[in-house]
């Protein structure tokens, strides 16, 4: 919305009626890449802290425009929330995961879980429960394999609705994930409540990890917070071994970052696990 008289007149109104055509463009070309699936997944490896070994890759969705190229997803996922077309983006997302997990087991590879981040949308009328379950049944999929993200802010909104759906893919064995943990001041009581399987610590903490700063201590917390509950603790957006070093001496399970690999496309995580 523009800028408002005191009277509550907008002003430009020309610019207004813009921005509207511009929006409306943009859902439809949304639309148009669904229908025509030019949604790809790229994967990020989650290794071992210790070991470096791979245990898990997080997909990460981007728009593989026919003249634009490849699109980051900051630049459609908030109209996509904005639109509603997050549900069935995050619908596709998750079938392709699937498809590629029956790829590895045909092509004879080691199999590690993959996650895919699910928007507080998909909850909504319990469809992300029934996507999960029908894509692991088509794809013949261990749902141990399939693990979803949702961010520690989109389960404080509408904790309720959320949590008993959470409650059912639990039971189904699929993996859950609280993702940007830090962000959203959840209470000791919720996480005691949630039963998640992974905390993702976000990465403005890792950012600032470093030789006395008062981020290590935080760090410090939510690690020995999350290993108390019987939960696996990975480090988003490791950059350097300085941060790496830091996070083994805290005991930090798993990391991911671009010390270790940038998202990359399927082929390059096949021949990482084929070294294996
Ligand atoms: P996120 O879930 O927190 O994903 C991590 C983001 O951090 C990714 O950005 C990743 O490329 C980036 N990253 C990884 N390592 C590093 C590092 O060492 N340094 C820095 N600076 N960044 C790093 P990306 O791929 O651009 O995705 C951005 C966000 O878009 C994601 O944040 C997630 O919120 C959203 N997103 C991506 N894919 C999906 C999806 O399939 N569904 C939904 N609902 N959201 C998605
Ligand atoms: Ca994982
Ligand atoms: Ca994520
Ligand atoms: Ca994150």
């Amino acid at each position: 919305v523009k800028s408002e008289g005191k009277n509550g007149y907008r002003f430009y109104q020309p610019q207004l009626g813009e921005d509207i055509k511009k929006r409306i463009s943009s859902e439809n070309a949304l639309t148009e890449a669904l229908e025509k699936k030019q949604f790809i997944l790229f994967y990020q490896p989650q290794v071992n802290t210790a070991t470096r070994e791979l245990c898990g890759m997080e997909a990460l969705v981007r728009w593989q425009h026919p003249d634009k190229g490849l699109i980051p997803p900051s630049e459609f996922i908030p109209l996509a929330e904005a639109t509603g077309r997050i549900v069935a983006l995050g619908t596709q997302v998750i079938e392709q995961a699937c498809e590629q997990l029956a790829l590895w087991r045909k092509q004879g590879i080691r199999l590690v879980p993959i996650s895919v981040n699910v928007s507080a949308q998909q909850f909504n009328q319990n469809v992300v429960v029934h996507t999960i379950a029908a894509c692991l049944e088509r794809y013949d999929v261990a749902p141990e394999l399939l693990e979803i993200e949702i961010t520690e802010s989109s389960m404080l909104a509408k904790h309720a609705e959320i949590e008993s759906q959470l409650a059912e893919l639990r039971k189904m064995r699929v993996k859950l994930a609280i993702d940007d943990f830090g962000t959203g001041y959840s209470s000791l009581s919720q996480l005691l409540r949630l039963q998640m399987d992974v905390l993702k610590i976000d990465q403005s903490f890792i950012a600032q990890l470093g030789n006395g700063s008062p981020g290590l201590v935080f760090v410090k917390s939510i690690i020995s917070l999350a290993h108390s509950l019987n939960m696996t603790v990975i480090a988003e957006g490791v950059e350097n071994d300085e941060q790496l070093r830091l996070l083994q001496d805290l005991s930090c399970d798993q990391i991911q970052g671009y010390l270790i690999s940038r998202p990359v496309p399927a082929q390059e995580i096949t021949a990482m696990l084929q070294k294996h």
